[in-house]
């Protein structure tokens, strides 16, 4: 068994909003060849996926909206559910491409599920906007809700879900909202500065989901550092109480500071710290299991090839050294596709290519970020049996 499966096809590159739309699938196909360049995919057999059925969509939407998908190519105009809309404008064979997208994630699911894999990567998946009834912030059919309704039904019942995509996972967390068998956690830039507007620590389930739905909302501007200290201060804690069978991670990489549709300022050097916790965190409390879904990232030469081929490398334990310089046969074919690019030298955004420094929290600094844990913990840690003051917990 190959510890870890990895999902690609280049027909995921069909997912296009258009070619002015920000979510280009050049990114994916950049990143597939910056991997494959530094030797990370070598002798790796890739997971090929299929398109799902209807049945499997309606797990996470409506008949009538997923008829609406279909139609809307052909219908021309006033299509509604959110489509036709300057972010989700409706493209050619729409909801083909994006059955496909979902098709992807499942496959990676199924992969685990069966003990064929303990950790899948799909960087095309992550579309965790789209909600039951309509498309939303790019995303048509959500993925990440599909496959852990899937594996609701395929011998998981206790499922966590980790959203680090600079905005909140709301779609995700509107479909578990009242089940207490998924955990959603999301960090992402404050609701009051970001689509989609939710979010707020207060948001922490519903019924017998009270607790099960995470939020830490960060000030814009916050690093490397903030970032972490808000995960560490409030992530592992939930997770070593909830005890998840899986971890399923959406792993956006637009909380970087070039990215130019939100205002966080991480580092490439962060989004790899990132995948490395998450990786740990899944071998300590979920038994290895580790689904890694892809999410938003909008720099898509200088930041989402080099942050996701972390990521590939991170799930395969190949892990790419911060200095590696880039292959010249990519910064190549990046030159002849873009040739003002101005390239990165190496997989790090650190002169040094040093790791992030993090301050645990509980050391009394109390600055903005100090405020959003406090805030997240004060709503959630007791249901949990958690303490939110005792920085042990
Ligand atoms: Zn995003």
């Amino acid at each position: 068994m190959s510890r870890s499966a990895v999902v690609w096809d280049p027909a995921l590159l069909a997912y296009k909003l258009g070619d002015d739309h920000p979510f280009n699938p050049v990114r994916l196909d950049l990143t597939i060849r910056l991997a494959t360049a530094l030797g990370v995919l070598d002798d790796v057999p890739l997971v090929v996926p299929e398109p799902v059925e209807v049945d499997q969509l309606y797990r996470a939407h409506a008949a009538e909206y997923v008829e609406a998908v279909r139609q809307a190519p052909m219908a021309g105009w006033d299509v509604g559910h959110g489509l036709g809309t300057p972010d989700n404008p409706v493209f050619t064979d729409m909801h083909e491409a994006s059955s496909l997208v979902v098709g992807s994630t499942l496959v990676g699911a199924r992969c685990i599920a069966e003990g064929k894999a303990a950790r899948a990567v799909n960087i095309a998946g992550g579309l965790h906007h789209a909600m039951h009834g309509r498309a939303s912030g790019f995303c048509v059919y959500n993925d990440c809700a599909v496959a852990i309704s899937w594996l609701l039904d395929h011998g998981f019942d206790r499922i966590a879900y980790v959203d680090t995509d600079v905005h909140h996972g709301d779609g995700v967390q509107a479909a578990f909202y009242g089940d207490p068998r998924v955990l959603t956690v999301s960090l992402h830039q404050h609701p009051f500065t970001l689509f989609p507007g939710t979010g707020y620590s207060a948001e922490i389930g519903v019924a017998d989901g009270e607790g099960y739905a995470v939020n830490v909302p960060l000030p814009p501007a916050t690093q490397d550092a903030g970032w972490l200290r808000a995960f560490h201060a409030v992530v592992p804690s939930v997770l070593e109480a909830f005890r998840p069978q899986i971890l399923v991670t959406q792993c956006g990489v637009d909380s970087h500071e070039e990215d130019p549709l939100a205002d966080l300022s991480l580092t490439v050097d962060g989004h790899r710290t990132i995948y490395r916790t998450l990786r740990g965190l899944a071998d300590t409390y979920a038994d290895g299991r580790w689904l890694a879904v892809g999410g938003g990232g909008y720099q898509l030469i200088r930041v989402v090839p080099r942050s996701w081929t972390h990521l590939l490398a991170t799930v395969l334990d190949r892990d790419v050294a911060p200095t590696t310089a880039l292959p010249r046969n990519w910064t190549e074919h990046v030159l002849a596709l873009a040739p003002k690019a101005e390239i990165p030298a190496r997989m790090t955004d650190d002169a040094e290519g040093g790791e992030p420094e993090v301050s645990r929290w509980g050391d009394g600094m109390d600055d903005a970020v100090d405020i959003a844990i406090r805030d997240t913990r004060r709503a959630v840690f007791p249901l949990h049996g958690l303490d939110p003051h005792d920085p042990r917990d």
